[in-house]
C-alpha cells in the first residue's frame, strides 16, 4: 500500500521525455507536480478521429472533420497583409483547399509534392468549394493512417504552447505514463456500488478519459469519474451532518396552545399545502430534542414570512424568546410592521432593534431580552453586538441569507450558551436542488414551491428602448387605474459616474414626461433616513413613481404597485431580475414586468431576457441561471470549498449528483463507521484524502 501511494507522488521529472526543464512549465502553469496531478489533468474535449470523410461529404455545418489526401500543388495568393497560402488537396472524391494566412512563407517550404496527408480542421466553404484555414497537417504514417480514436485536447496556455508543450505532447506523457501507473492504480469505490451502477473500473476510466476509444468509452469514464467525485463530496457533507446530529441537542417546543388560538381566530387566509407541509417539518425537528438548521426557499411571494412566524410561536409558547434577522433597516421595518399586527392581537412583546434605535431604548430593549419579558425581537445585524442577550433564545429566523456569513451565524448560536437556538434561514434566492444538496449539505432544507391561490402570474415582455414612448403610455394607463410604477436603472456600483448620471436622467426625463404625477427616487447614495423617507412615500401613495436603483431588490413589499420598469435589462443577472420582478404581482392586480433593452443585445444576455419572459418559476430560472453561468458564479458559492470539483459540473451533472448521494446516504446508514469489509476501498481512499489534504495544508 505504502509503496503505490509513493507512485503517485513521484514528481513528473522522472517520467520519460518529461525532465526538470519541462517539469518547472508544467508546475508553473498547470499546477501539475507529481504523477497523480497529471493523470488527474483530465481533457477538456475530444477531437473526432474516429473516421476519415471523403471531401465531396464536407459540409461546412460539421464542427470538425479528417481527411486524407494528395497536395497536387499551391501558392501564394494576394498581396501584402491579405497575401495567403493555399494549397490543393484532393482525394479522388473532390477537391478542398488549404489556407495559411500566418506562417505561410514557412511553411510554403515544407510542403511535399505528391505527398499523402492528413488534414484535420473546421470546414467552411466559399463559392460551394470546401476549404479550411489553418488546418492541422501531417504527413501520412502507419500511426494516423488508422484513424479510430478520439483525440484528447488539454486546456493549456500560450507559454505552454510556446515550448511547444500542446495537446499532442501532453497526450504522449500521459501514455508513457498510463502504461506505467495504470498496475498501481486502487479501485476507489466497492465492487457492489460498480456493478449496481454499471461503472467502469477507475483504471478503466483513467485510461478512457486521455485515450478513448469511441464515443460510448468515453462517456463511461467520464460517468464513472463523475460519479467517484460527487460520491466522495456527498459522503463527506452527510458525515458531517451525522456528526453535528449527535452532538447538539435543542429545546423541545411541543405545546402550542397560541399557535392554535392563532390558527382558529386571526390567521385570515388558508395557507398554502406547501406552507402546511414546510410547517409540519419545522414542527418535527422542534419537537426532536435536536437543534435545528434548517433553509427554507421559497420564491419571492410564496409567504414565507408566516411560516417564520408560526414558528416563532411554538417558540414563545414554550417559554423561548425568537428574533428574526433581515440584513437591511427597510426590511427590517417591514418584517417589523408585518409581525406586530399578528404578536399584538395575541399579546406577545415584540420590539425592533437597528443601527438607529436610541440608545436609550436599546438600553430597555436588551434589558426586556435579558429578564424575558420581550419574547420576539426582529432586527439588523445590531442583534449580534455582545451586549444584545437573551433571557432563553429559542429561535433564530435568518431572511436573505446570502447576506450573512457562517461566522455570523456562529455568533447567533452563542446567544444561548445552554442549549443552541434552532436556526432557520429564509431565502428567496431560488437555488437549484442539484446546488442546495451540496451547498447546504449541512442544513436541512424545505422548499415552499406554490403560491397563493388567486395571484395572478406576472406578465413579462421585453420591449427595446426605441419603444420608450409607448411603455411611457402604458404606465400612465396603470396609473389612472390607480396603481403604482417601479423604474429601476442599473447602478451596478454605486459610485459609477456614468451609471449616476444615467440614473438622474431618467428622473428627469420621467419627470417631464409625467408632470401630472408626483415621483420618488431612491439610490445608494442617499441617505438612509431619506431613502426611508422617499420609500414610505411610495408605500403610502403619496407618489405613483418609484425611480430606483436595485436598493429596492430585495424583499420590500408595495402591493398596489403592478409596474416593474426595468431599464438596460441586460446588464442585471437572471436572479437579480427575478427578484425585481418580485417587487410586483403582491396583491390582487394583474401585473406587469417590462424589460427595456438595447436594441443590439448579446447572446446570452437574449437568452436571460427569453427565460424570464417564458417563465415565472424561480426554480426553473435558477437552473437557466446555473446553466449560463456555471456554479462559481451564483452568490455564495465561492467561498465554499465543496464546488472545488475536477470534473463534475453541478450545472449538468444534477442526476449523477443524485444518485451519487442516494448511494453514500445509503452506505453510511449500513456502515456508519465504514469498517466492512466490502467497504475498505472506501475507507481508505478517504485516509489517503485524509493524507493530501493535510499535506496541502503545510505547503500553503
Ligand atoms: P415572501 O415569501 O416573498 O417573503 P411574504 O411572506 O412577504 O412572501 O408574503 C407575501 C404576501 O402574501 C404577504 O402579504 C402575505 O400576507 C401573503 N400570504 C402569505 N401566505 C398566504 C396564503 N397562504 N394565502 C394568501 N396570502 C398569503
Ligand atoms: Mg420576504
Amino acid at each position: 500500500m505504502a509503496e503505490r501511494k509513493n507512485f503517485f507522488d513521484t514528481r513528473v521529472e522522472f517520467l520519460k521525455g518529461i525532465g526538470p526543464q519541462k517539469a518547472v512549465i508544467l508546475n508553473k502553469e498547470l499546477n501539475i507536480f507529481t504523477y497523480g496531478d497529471l493523470i488527474q489533468y483530465y481533457p477538456f474535449r475530444y477531437e473526432d478521429r474516429t473516421r476519415f470523410y471523403a471531401i465531396e461529404e464536407v459540409t461546412d455545418s460539421m464542427p470538425h472533420v479528417q481527411v486524407k489526401g494528395r497536395l497536387k500543388f499551391w501558392e501564394m495568393v494576394g498581396e501584402g497583409h491579405k497575401s495567403r497560402l493555399v494549397a490543393y488537396l484532393t482525394d479522388g472524391t473532390g477537391e478542398m483547399e488549404l489556407v495559411w494566412f500566418q506562417g505561410a512563407h514557412w511553411l510554403s517550404k515544407s510542403l511535399k509534392r505528391d505527398l499523402d496527408y492528413v488534414v484535420f480542421g473546421k470546414p467552411s466553404s466559399f463559392m460551394g468549394k470546401p476549404n479550411i484555414a489553418h488546418p492541422e497537417l501531417e504527413p501520412l504514417d502507419g500511426e494516423n493512417a488508422k484513424g479510430g480514436y478520439l483525440q484528447p485536447v488539454y486546456n493549456l496556455t500560450e507559454k505552454l504552447r510556446r515550448k511547444f508543450l500542446d495537446s499532442k505532447t501532453l497526450g504522449k506523457m500521459l501514455r508513457q505514463l498510463l502504461d506505467i501507473a495504470l498496475p498501481h492504480v486502487r479501485e476507489t469505490l466497492p465492487a457492489d456500488l460498480l456493478a449496481q451502477h454499471r461503472l467502469l473500473s477507475k483504471p478503466e476510466a483513467l485510461l478512457h478519459v486521455h485515450f478513448p476509444k469511441d464515443q460510448a468509452w468515453l462517456h463511461a469514464a467520464i460517468g464513472r469519474l463523475k460519479f467517484e467525485e460527487l460520491f466522495y463530496n456527498q459522503l463527506k457533507l452527510i458525515k458531517q451532518k451525522l456528526l453535528r446530529r449527535v452532538d447538539y441537542a435543542g429545546q423541545v417546543f411541543k405545546t402550542i396552545p397560541t399557535l392554535n388560538t392563532f390558527y382558529k381566530e386571526h390567521l385570515t387566509f388558508d395557507l398554502t399545502n406547501a406552507q402546511k407541509r414546510v410547517i409540519r417539518e419545522i414542527y418535527a425537528d422542534v419537537t426532536s430534542g435536536k437543534q435545528m438548521n434548517r433553509l427554507l426557499q421559497g420564491d419571492v411571494g410564496s409567504g414565507k414570512t408566516i411560516v417564520a412566524f408560526i414558528t416563532m410561536l411554538m417558540a414563545t409558547d414554550n417559554g423561548a424568546q425568537a428574533c428574526l434577522m433581515a440584513p437591511t433597516e427597510i426590511l427590517t421595518d417591514q418584517h417589523y410592521t408585518g409581525l406586530r399586527e399578528y404578536a399584538d392581537v395575541l399579546g406577545i412583546g415584540i420590539a425592533k432593534l437597528t443601527g438607529s434605535t436610541k440608545t436609550k431604548q436599546r438600553r430597555a430593549i436588551a434589558e426586556q431580552l435579558l429578564n424575558g419579558e420581550l419574547k420576539i425581537v426582529v432586527g439588523t445585524h445590531a442583534l449580534l453586538e455582545e451586549n444584545v442577550q437573551f433571557n432563553n433564545l429559542g429561535l433564530c429566523v435568518i431572511d436573505e441569507q446570502h447576506r450573512f456569513g457562517v461566522a455570523q451565524r456562529a455568533k447567533l448560536w452563542n446567544k444561548n450558551p445552554d442549549v443552541y437556538p434552532h436556526i432557520l434561514v429564509m431565502t428567496a434566492t431560488p437555488i437549484p436542488r442539484t446546488l442546495a444538496m451540496t451547498l447546504y449539505g449541512d442544513l436541512d432544507v424545505s422548499v415552499i414551491d406554490e403560491l397563493p391561490a388567486g395571484r395572478k402570474p406576472i406578465k413579462t415582455v421585453h420591449r427595446y428602448d426605441s419603444h420608450r414612448q409607448r411603455v411611457f403610455g402604458f404606465m400612465k394607463e396603470e396609473i389612472q387605474k390607480g396603481r403604482q410604477v417601479y423604474v429601476v436603472y442599473p447602478l451596478i456600483e454605486e459610485s459609477e459616474k456614468v451609471d449616476f448620471k444615467y440614473l438622474t436622467d431618467g428622473y428627469e426625463s420621467i419627470v417631464r414626461a409625467f408632470p401630472e404625477y408626483y415621483i420618488s427616487i431612491v439610490h445608494g447614495r442617499m441617505k438612509s433616513g431619506d431613502k426611508e423617507y422617499e420609500m414610505q412615500r411610495f408605500q403610502r401613495r403619496e407618489t405613483q413613481i418609484m425611480v430606483a436603483t436595485t436598493v429596492i431588490e430585495v424583499g420590500v413589499n408595495v402591493p398596489n404597485a403592478s409596474v416593474m420598469v426595468v431599464e438596460s435589462a441586460e446588464r442585471f443577472g437572471l436572479a437579480q431580475l427575478h427578484q425585481l420582478r418580485g417587487r410586483v404581482g403582491r396583491g390582487a392586480e394583474q401585473s406587469y414586468c417590462i424589460l427595456m433593452t438595447d436594441y443590439k443585445l448579446g447572446k446570452e444576455s437574449r437568452a436571460r431576457i427569453e427565460t424570464l419572459v417564458r417563465t415565472n418559476d424561480g426554480f426553473e430560472i435558477a437552473d437557466a441561471d446555473l446553466n449560463l453561468r456555471g456554479p462559481g458564479d451564483l452568490a455564495g458559492t465561492q467561498q465554499s470549498g465543496v464546488l472545488d470539483l475536477l470534473i463534475a459540473d453541478l450545472a449538468k451533472d444534477g442526476d449523477i449528483l443524485k444518485t451519487a448521494r442516494e448511494a453514500a446516504q445509503k452506505m453510511l446508514e449500513e456502515d456508519p463507521d465504514l469498517s466492512s469489509l466490502k467497504n475498505t476501498p472506501v475507507y481508505e481512499h478517504i485516509q489517503s484524502l485524509r493524507k493530501e489534504e493535510s499535506n496541502w495544508a503545510r505547503i500553503s
